[in-house]
């Protein structure tokens, strides 16, 4: 029996992941599943594949847990330190697919565990790229990609020499307004923007792919997981979202990873890894497909490109004042309280703040300084988006 932990159970990720393991229950042993506000999702789930423990993200919402895991024998927990404790729980495969920094901790917390951390949370990379990579070596950990670009470049790299990779090509569908006159995304509202033209996903990174946050993490995740140059990373605009990356050999040789947009493929992967299993994913008929699509992305409608460059040069705790800042402005977008193009231009008047005080970018990058780092950041956009408001 494997012994598995879904973090982020509830979402997108988490429920494509539970799709896939409640095939072959007799196969897994489930220790922990978490969530956040979704009890009613949580308790039925930890129900149906019997594991050991549930955990909200929220402690004011554990009596709603314990209630719907009455009878069960299901243990119930809650808060931020039940999420690391979750993390602690031996596992040898743990999903890490809670959304935002606050998936950081318990992935670092399985890590230290020696668990394979099948990594959905780009923002963990983004944030402390390097404390997550040292943690895994240190404790013979092995992290696997979930995000579909990542999963491609991994498979696209199976046998290779990173020597020979001359540069990675990360394809975005350019989201809900890709086609959009630039001037227009000023009045685009949250509708318009939660609504994605391939992918099924989350609200949040599905508002990220509009405005390219998502693929500016992306960017940065490529970066810290394969360990190339960020002038070897390109992106592009690719509508079909068929092709999820490419990697470029130093003789000309562009190896792409083809694929219908359904993230069960790219969690399976992880799932089984280094094998290859059948998963029930759409097979592709390329002549139904007939027409593959690419072009640069117009730096005038993504600053988070231009943005995410600047953070790679800059490095240190940039990544977690990047992310925290784009969560913040996406909170407020979410709530009506700035405009589309608002989010790119609170981040960066953030980073700009920041750069006044290198000493706290160049902090040592420990699991305190970033998350401090990470509130300060927070607050710091608050501040910002007042002052935009006059
Ligand atoms: P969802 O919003 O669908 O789900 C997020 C999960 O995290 C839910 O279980 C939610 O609980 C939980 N959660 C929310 N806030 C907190 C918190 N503060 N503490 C602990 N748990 C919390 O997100 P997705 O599944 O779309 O994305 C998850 C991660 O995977 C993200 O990092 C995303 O970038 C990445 N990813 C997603 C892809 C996709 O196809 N969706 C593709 C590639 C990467 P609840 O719902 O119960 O409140």
């Amino acid at each position: 029996m494997r012994r598995v932990s879904i973090f982020g159970a509830t979402g997108s990720i988490g429920q494509n992941t539970i799709d896939l393991i409640a095939r072959d229950l007799e196969r897994y042993d489930v220790v922990a599943l978490t969530g956040g506000g979704n009890i009613a999702q949580l308790a039925q789930d930890a129900r149906h594949l019997k594991a050991d423990l549930a955990v909200t993200a929220y402690e004011d919402r554990l009596s709603d847990l314990r209630d719907a895991l009455a009878g069960s024998g299901i243990e119930a927990a809650a808060g931020q330190g039940a999420l690391i404790e979750a993390g602690a729980r031996p596992a040898d495969w743990v999903m890490s697919a809670i959304v935002g920094a606050a998936g950081l901790a318990p992935g670092l917390e399985a890590l230290k565990q020696g668990a394979t951390l099948a990594l959905a949370n780009k923002e963990s990379l983004v944030c402390a790229g390097t404390l997550v990579l040292d943690t895994a070596r240190a404790h013979g950990a092995r992290l696997l990609p979930v995000d579909s670009e990542h999963s491609a470049v991994f498979q696209a790299l199976v046998g290779e020499d990173m020597s020979a990779v001359e540069r990675i090509v990360i394809t975005a569908s350019g989201g809900a307004f890709r086609d959009w006159p630039l001037e227009a995304l000023r009045r685009a509202t949250l509708e318009e923007a939660s609504s994605h033209p391939n992918w099924n996903m989350g609200q949040r990174i599905t508002i990220d792919s509009a405005s390219m946050f998502n693929k500016a993490l992306e960017v940065i995740e490529t970066r810290e997981f394969f360990g190339v140059e960020p002038d070897r990373i390109e992106v592009v605009v690719h509508p079909e979202s068929i092709v999820h990356a490419l990697v470029g050999f130093r003789d000309g040789a562009l190896m792409a990873h083809l694929g219908a947009p359904d993230m069960r493929h790219a969690i399976g992967y992880a799932m089984h890894w280094p094998d290859r299993q059948d998963l029930p994913v759409p097979r592709l008929d390329l002549g139904q497909v007939s027409q593959l699509n690419f072009r640069h992305p117009d730096d005038a409608r993504y600053p988070a490109l231009r943005l995410a460059r600047a953070v790679m040069k800059r490095g240190g705790l940039s990544g977690a004042v990047f992310n925290a800042a784009k969560e913040r402005a996406l909170d407020a977008f979410i709530a009506g309280r700035i405009g589309f193009l608002d989010m790119a231009a609170t981040v960066e008047e953030v980073l700009t703040r920041f750069e006044a005080h290198p000493g706290l970018i160049d902090a040592q990058m420990t699991l305190d300084n970033v998350s401090q780092t990470d509130t300060l950041a927070r607050r710091w956009a608050d501040e910002v988006m007042q002052v935009r408001a006059g």
